[in-house]
């Protein structure tokens, strides 16, 4: 099981270097939904997550609104804002104004074709599923 989906992730990968320029150290963003699953789980993201793209200088970063947001869900958050706090903040400039949600704020950084080449790990399935809308649009003018 835990080879399959090894594979799975290496393919991914492979289509996001070749087609996207994704280069290592890769970037990822990770939400509270990610902190939250992982710590049921008993996974450390920190641990695991080079071993899992194998690029040991991956970087793990979350943005301010998504710490805002964490912190407002209150005690039920408590484990997981522990773990978003591991992660280096990456200025997402709503922080000038006012933060907003973290599934907009994730969205926005990801747009228009993603020029920072950042991945996103989120177990929310409407964010997952408005990223893969992004990725298609980004594919159709590859292709
Ligand atoms: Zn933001």
């Amino acid at each position: 099981m835990k080879i399959k989906r090894h594979r799975r992730v290496k393919k991914a990968l492979n289509f996001y270097k070749n087609n996207f320029n994704f280069r290592t150290p890769y970037q990822v963003l990770v939400d509270s939904t990610f902190c939250h699953e992982a710590l049921k789980c008993k996974l450390n993201i920190m641990e695991q997550m080079p071993k899992y793209l194998e690029d040991p200088n991956v970087r793990l970063y979350t943005t301010p609104c998504v710490i805002m947001e964490t912190e407002g869900l209150g005690p039920k958050a408590y484990g997981a804002m522990r773990v978003v706090k591991q992660f280096k903040v990456r200025k997402c400039g709503h922080e000038k104004n006012s933060t907003i949600s973290a599934e907009e704020c994730i969205l926005s950084m990801v747009k228009d074709s993603n020029p920072e080449h950042l991945m996103v790990a989120t177990t929310d399935p409407q964010l997952s599923s408005k990223i893969r809308t992004l990725n298609f649009r980004y594919m159709r003018m590859w292709y």
